[in-house]
């Protein structure tokens, strides 16, 4: 099992997927703002925007990014759903999620919560 320290050698890659900017449970989430907010305030080494991680085209992406030695934090719907949603796109790259995916749930949150719950994230790995 990975321990915390082993992650502290690793990148930390913000990987947002927005559900079509279309959710009801996002609707309280500015975007824009928020990503501004996470690339200015909180340390991380990159941050990506996608639209829908788990269709066709997110998972097309995820093959061709993922990669080992990064850490790759999630916010999207909520933790158990993605666990199931994101695991085909990992394992079209070939990266475990055990050990290379934190999630955080931005359902039902808005731009504060949201931009507050990652920075914890990013604090935990
Ligand atoms: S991974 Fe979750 S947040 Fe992203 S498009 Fe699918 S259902 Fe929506």
């Amino acid at each position: 099992m990975e321990t915390e320290t082993s992650n502290q050698n690793k990148k930390k890659a913000i990987l947002m997927c927005t559900c079509s900017f279309a959710c009801p449970s996002m609707k309280d989430i500015n975007f824009a703002e928020l990503t501004e907010r996470i690339r200015l305030e909180l340390p991380h080494d990159y941050i990506l925007l996608h639209p829908r991680l788990c269709e066709e085209n997110g998972e097309n992406l995820m093959r061709d990014l993922l990669k080992d030695g990064v850490i790759y934090i999630t916010p999207a719907c909520k933790e158990e759903k993605q666990k199931k949603l994101l695991r085909d796109g990992f394992e079209k790259a070939g990266i475990e999620m055990n050990h290379n995916w934190k999630p955080v749930s931005i359902s039902f949150k808005n731009t504060d919560t949201a931009f507050n719950d990652i920075k914890k994230t990013l604090e935990e790995v």
